[in-house]
């Protein structure tokens, strides 16, 4: 019963989600701060699943306290915050928003190719000094540009659409063949696409392969007098290459949103003590720096809260660990809900013989559908099940929950 789920929300978190839980008709908590780590332990003993955003740590030892947690929704792009490995053997399950965002980084990234060609961030600092200096020498239109996208997923792909329809020609390169939106056109190497780029931007994930991707080499084969912008993460570009490119004017700018070492809070912390070439970068004409603002806009806060509002009601209504971050994704699809059908839900350790004993337990009943997965030592059975009664329910429930490698079994509807 729906009225029976309780739900811890802190950080004050998006009305969007807080709204869409509620709705859901459950018996949720929104608390506007983090909370002391007692005060936590205390709260999470009686909740099913709880909210958070970076400033809550949920470490192993306020999850073992979690008695009746189910998930957690970090209602944010990171998920190191909480100790996921433990949540995993505790079958607490850990979703996040990853892709809520990806309108709003792409937007900036519109901003900057202007703003680099038209010189924007000197023009304006200058006159911010009371220096007026207008210029129109190495200042371009971007119509008829060329835009090179590296990673054309979420982010790369909006991109390409809003950098076409201001008349800038697009490649992209990406490990493996898109379909490209309207004329852009996918390259085979990351060096075909350097050369003949304008600009150049980022938008990969952070892998052993995307570390250090752009360095002296790469920025080498890059057009002589073309721009760089990243905003995806910051061990992908090697900066003092970046910066000796700047200084010798072979690329007339850049802009970058994201750093190898960046400040875990506001305040006057960007210097050369946190990246030892910072003052060298600030130094450099045509560099457009801003604090990983990427995705940082209300709409994409308001999409958060929808994106893990969601998550959570549908893994504790129907068990969908689909985007979980620490758990096998399992769904199934098209839900007939009739009142003797039900949905078994057996998070286990994946051990051999396992199933075979399950669906020994099950065989007496009509299966209409069973999927499991497994992410490292844990694993997840769905099994939709029809024509049981509520002694068959009870019977399953126990026998299942008793199993040796049992962590949580559930049955919902
Ligand atoms: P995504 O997973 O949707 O797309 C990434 C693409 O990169 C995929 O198509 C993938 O195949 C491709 N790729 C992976 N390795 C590659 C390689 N070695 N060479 C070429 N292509 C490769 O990711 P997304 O949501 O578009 O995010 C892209 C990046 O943006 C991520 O690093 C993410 O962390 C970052 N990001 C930054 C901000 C910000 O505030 N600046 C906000 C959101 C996301």
């Amino acid at each position: 019963d729906s009225g029976e789920i309780k739900i811890l929300l802190l950080e004050n978190l998006n009305q969007s989600g807080v709204a869409l839980l509620k709705k859901e008709g459950y018996q949720v908590e929104s608390i506007k701060t983090a909370l002391p780590e007692d005060v936590l332990i205390e709260k999470i003993r009686e909740v099913h699943a709880i909210g958070i955003r970076s400033k809550t740590k949920l470490t192993k030892k306020i999850l073992q306290e979690a008695k009746k947690l189910l998930a957690i929704g970090c209602f944010c792009i990171g998920t190191n915050q909480v100790d996921l490995e433990t949540a995993a053997n505790r079958g607490i399950a850990v979703f996040n928003s990853p892709f809520s965002n990806s309108r709003s980084v792409a937007e900036l990234v519109i901003a900057e190719i202007i703003s680099l060609s038209r010189h924007l961030g000197d023009r304006n600092i200058e006159l911010h000094q009371g220096n007026w200096n207008k210029v129109s020498s190495q200042c371009y239109e971007i119509r008829g540009k060329t835009l090179g996208i590296v990673g054309y997923g979420h982010i790369g792909s909006q991109l390409s659409v809003l950098a076409e329809s201001m008349g800038m020609t697009v490649f992209f390169h990406d490990v493996i063949q898109l379909m490209p939106l309207g004329k852009a056109k996918q390259v085979n190497t990351l060096y075909e696409l350097l050369e003949q780029s304008d600009f150049v931007s980022l938008h990969v994930p952070e892998t052993e392969e995307t570390k250090n991707m752009i360095g002296e080499e790469e920025i080498a084969r890059m057009k002589k007098r073309s721009y760089l912008i990243n905003a995806s993460r910051g061990t992908i570009v090697q900066i003092p290459s970046l910066i000796k490119a700047l200084q010798n004017g072979h690329l007339l700018g850049a802009a970058i949103d994201v750093f190898p070492k960046e400040p875990a809070a506001n305040g006057q912390f960007f210097n050369n003590e946190l990246n030892s070439w910072t003052s060298d970068l600030l130094a450099c004409k045509n560099v457009i720096l801003t604090p990983h603002i990427g995705g940082s806009t209300e709409e994409a806060q308001y999409m958060i809260g929808l994106e893990v509002g969601a998550a959570l009601v549908k893994y504790i209504n129907y068990g969908t660990s689909i985007g979980a971050v620490n758990f096998p994704e399992v769904d199934l699809r098209a839900i007939q809900i009739t009142e003797k059908s039900i949905r078994l839900l057996f998070c286990h350790y994946n051990v051999p013989g396992v199933l075979k004993e399950i669906n020994e337990i099950l065989s007496d009943h009509n299966v209409d559908k069973q999927y499991t997965d497994s992410r490292g030592n844990i694993a997840y059975m769905m099994a939709d099940i029809s024509d049981v009664n509520d002694q068959d329910i009870k019977k399953i429930y126990e026998s299942v929950s008793s199993n040796r490698a049992n962590i949580l079994t559930r049955i919902v509807y």
